[in-house]
């Protein structure tokens, strides 16, 4: 018998490969922007460490520590190595830490909307969703989420650049919150987009977790460091809730190759702050375009923006005829997209003024 909290589950809608959705549509070049993927790729340093190790140790199983990689992160974080933890992209993160910590009928405190992996992985472990809106402008309320928690609340989900609205939340109010919130409840901020992040630095909130112990940080090398296809995301949580995670973690999960690929993206900077400058210029443009046309949008602090449009499929059905995949279906007429390489974005603002003046 499957597990009544599976059964009652809709499956999550990984993206078609870029070469099936060109065939299926007769297109020559696609881009895709809706996964909010690195469109200038990755650091050149990840070619070069992957060719300079070959297939070496092909054979072996991988360091199940991870030691090169957390070395350098703990170094570049200042954080205590004893509190990290990798994951097979964030995504085993987020399952690891639901199934670590939360029990059925406990209460998990979301924003709507938020990505929904939070919510899946909370519903398998039979815990119970309470969304809390984001206010007029997008942005997460943090007062209607204390004001959410009870006895029952387990964990906290805070999206900090928030996918899908974009938004950001200061480090200043989180640290207010992370004040106001019970010791007993967890508070999981993902930082999934934090590098994207202009309004301040730095933006994180890793310095907290030596006062809170509550309070755990989500990274990922998937998006400012552009290795989505090498699914490398960690945890920064107290080291000795990283034990109980490690234990609960599968041995093996990051391949060497893995580590090798993230290490050189990691010592690369230079590679990452070229791609957020030139987001963060991309991102102006695009809150301008959006004021000319009258389109509601959210301020973006991420490597997307998220905008309400009528007859949105209609709009992402003409942009997909033209080679340019955007996000559906994540709010009524809202349409996610990925701040990609300026002429890319030049062309599906043509595309979309067109569409909304017929
Ligand atoms: C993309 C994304 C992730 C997943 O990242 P992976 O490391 O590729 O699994 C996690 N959280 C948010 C908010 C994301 O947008």
């Amino acid at each position: 018998m499957v597990k009544k909290t599976i059964a009652k589950l809709t499956p999550y809608i990984p993206e078609k490969t870029i070469a099936e959705l060109k065939q299926e549509q007769g297109l020559t070049k696609l881009v895709r922007l809706s996964a909010n993927e690195n469109e200038w790729g990755t650091s050149p340093k990840v070619a070069q460490a992957i060719l300079d190790w070959g297939v070496k140790d092909a054979n072996r199983y991988p360091d199940s520590e991870v030691t090169d990689l957390r070395q350098a992160i703990a170094t570049g974080l200042n954080v205590d190595p004893e509190g990290l933890v990798f994951g097979d992209g964030l995504d085993e993160i987020i399952q690891l830490l639901s199934r670590t910590l939360l029990s059925p009928g406990d209460e998990v405190v979301l924003t709507q909307p938020t990505f929904s992996e939070y919510a899946l992985h909370a519903e398998i472990e039979g815990a119970k969703m309470v969304n809390v809106p984001v206010d007029v402008s997008g942005v997460t309320d943090l007062n209607g989420m204390l004001a959410a928690i009870t006895p029952a609340t387990a964990m906290v989900w805070l999206c900090n650049p928030n996918n899908p609205t974009g938004t950001y939340v200061s480090h200043q109010a989180i640290a207010e919150f992370m004040a106001k919130v019970p010791k007993s409840v967890t508070v999981v901020v993902d930082e999934a987009y934090i590098d994207f992040v202009t309004a301040e630095k730095p933006a994180s909130v890793v310095d907290l977790l030596s006062k809170f112990t509550n309070l755990i940080v989500l990274r990922t090398f998937s998006k400012a460091y552009g290795l989505a296809n090498f699914r490398v995301g960690f945890a920064v949580v107290d080291p000795q809730l990283a034990q109980t995670l490690q234990t609960v973690r599968l041995p093996y999960n990051l391949s060497t190759f893995a580590e090798i690929a993230a290490s050189a993206a990691y010592s690369d900077q230079q590679f990452v702050q070229k791609v957020v400058t030139v987001v963060a210029e991309e991102r102006q443009k695009w809150a301008a375009f959006f004021k000319q046309l009258n389109l509601l949008s959210y301020p973006s602090q991420a490597n997307f923006v998220f905008f309400k449009v009528d007859q949105s499929a209609q709009l992402s059905q003409y942009l997909l005829k033209h080679g340019y995949l955007v996000r559906t279906g994540l709010g009524p007429d809202w349409l996610r997209i990925t701040i990609g390489q300026p002429a890319d974005n030049q062309a599906v603002q043509k595309l979309i003024r067109e569409f909304v003046k017929q």
